[in-house]
């Protein structure tokens, strides 16, 4: 039985090759796809798009319930010190404050708005495990069930990463007002990660992903017995010098920068997602980057939070890999925060050529590293059999209706904003078309309804 294509015209394609114009797509009834050429498919119906479409971006760090107070903590007391830290407390604030119902709706609310400026995937570094006093919920997992549902409702691919955390600090029992992250055991965290194996299979729209928060939240012993007794064939994500005190701690703690004691303590290679790295010296980027392991930047929050820059120009220079992630989700447009990964080096090398072709290089990289955070996406995208995912920038955009070809994917990067998209497609149907998302009604007055009653 021949099974029904649907096919799509766009004005341009973006392979890893480069432009396809115009590119012609045909995606099965699953939304793999089966046709993919310059060539027009004869007597076929065909949807015309006047658009380029890019391969759907992966957000590859996300912690959803943090959308509640974005944009909330920008009031500075006159005089005070606010920095990381004081930042953390509003967020420890804002953690006790959810429930299960809110955190499915403010992450419904989150990934729905992560569609409509071109995401496809996001990795959900996942620590607001038990309830507010605590206590496990009766269901190890549900606050992780509510969040592979609110990706369901929204219509976004998640890497679901269970977050083993442990410690107050380093070598410091846990803060009561971090009670609900915590799994004071190696075996407790597996036992997490079992149940949420177990949610995740049952949703074709999610895979999964392990983790430790970070140095100073696990034990360094369990740190090693995670990596090496977890499971083999899904990513491992952790944080790593974001903060100069963290960096200073472990000096303190572990007699080693936290880089650097990664690196002489675990297999680091690419199957290492470590986020931020803020703080490296010159020896520890270039061992990264040789390592293979992915750099998952969040400029944005890396620049809300006052974190520092990551030297991406060296890292780059020895082959380094990166993805991005939007963290805090101050920032949630992907090509805003490649800008600023750019314009952050420009900044401070007073030269603008970071790359040899910034545009294809950070969107390519960003791309290929960004599949592998998620952990089941074969590295090329946009070819026959894979899922059809994309963001499509509008061509009627003046400054895209003049770039020629050379010139197209610069001019999409660096000057498009999130108003210049037609759409995001997943699993090739529109999630978002024409800025809006099939379900915004519904999934924006749960949001409402669930931050009115925070009052953060
Ligand atoms: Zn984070």
């Amino acid at each position: 039985m021949s099974q029904t294509i649907k096919y799509y015209q766009f004005k341009g394609i973006l392979l890893s090759e480069g432009w396809l114009t115009p590119g012609f797509v045909g995606v099965d009834e699953v939304g793999n796809i089966q046709y993919i050429s310059d060539v027009r498919p004869e007597s076929v119906a065909i949807e015309a798009v006047h658009g380029y479409a890019l391969p759907g971006f992966q957000n590859a760090h996300s912690h959803a319930f943090q959308y509640a107070m974005a944009g909330m903590a920008e009031k500075h007391a006159a005089g005070s010190k606010d920095d990381f830290w004081s930042w953390r407390e509003a967020m420890y604030h804002c953690a006790l404050s959810l429930d299960p119902d809110q955190v499915e709706a403010v992450a419904a609310m989150l990934y729905a708005e992560m569609l409509r400026k071109g995401y496809t995937h996001v990795a959900e570094f996942h620590y607001l495990h038990h309830d507010k006093n605590g206590q496990t919920y009766s269901n190890l997992a549900e606050m992780g069930e509510r969040l592979v549902a609110a990706a369901k409702t929204a219509g976004i691919k998640i890497t679901l990463i269970p977050v083993f955390y442990q410690k107050g600090g380093f070598g410091q029992e846990p803060q009561p007002r971090q009670r609900r992250f915590i799994s004071s055991t190696v075996d407790e965290y597996f036992h997490l990660l079992d149940d949420s194996a177990t949610i995740v299979a049952d949703n074709a729209h999610a895979t999964l992903g392990f983790s430790v928060h970070s140095l100073r939240a696990v034990d360094a012993r369990d740190i090693v017995s995670t990596f090496e007794q977890g499971p083999k064939n899904i990513p491992f994500h952790l944080h790593a010098a974001e903060q100069l005190k963290e960096v200073s701690d472990c000096l303190a703690h572990l007699k080693q920068r936290p880089v650097e004691w990664l690196l002489n303590n675990l297999p680091v290679d690419d199957r290492f997602h470590i986020v931020h790295c803020t703080h490296m010296t010159d020896d520890e980027t270039i061992e990264l980057a040789k390592s293979g392991a992915n750099a998952v930047l969040c400029p944005g929050t890396e620049g809300n939070l006052g974190d520092g820059i990551f030297n991406l120009t060296t890292f780059a220079r020895h082959e380094g890999s990166w993805s991005i992630g939007t963290d805090s989700h101050i920032s949630l447009n992907p090509l805003e925060d490649l800008r600023w990964l750019d314009y952050a080096q420009r900044f401070t090398t007073h030269k603008r050529n970071t790359f040899d072709d910034g545009a294809s290089i950070l969107i390519q990289k960003t791309l290929l590293a960004g599949r592998k955070a998620m952990g089941t996406i074969p590295a090329n995208y946009f070819a026959i059999g894979n899922s059809f995912d994309a963001v499509v920038y509008n061509a009627k955009a003046p400054l895209l209706a003049q770039a020629d070809i050379n010139h197209l994917l610069p001019a999409i990067l660096y000057t498009s904003d999130s108003g210049d998209t037609l759409g995001t497609l997943v699993q090739g149907k529109w999630i978002v078309k024409n800025q809006h998302h099939a379900r915004a009604e519904r999934i924006t007055s749960s949001f409402l309804q669930a931050v009115k009653r925070l009052a953060l």
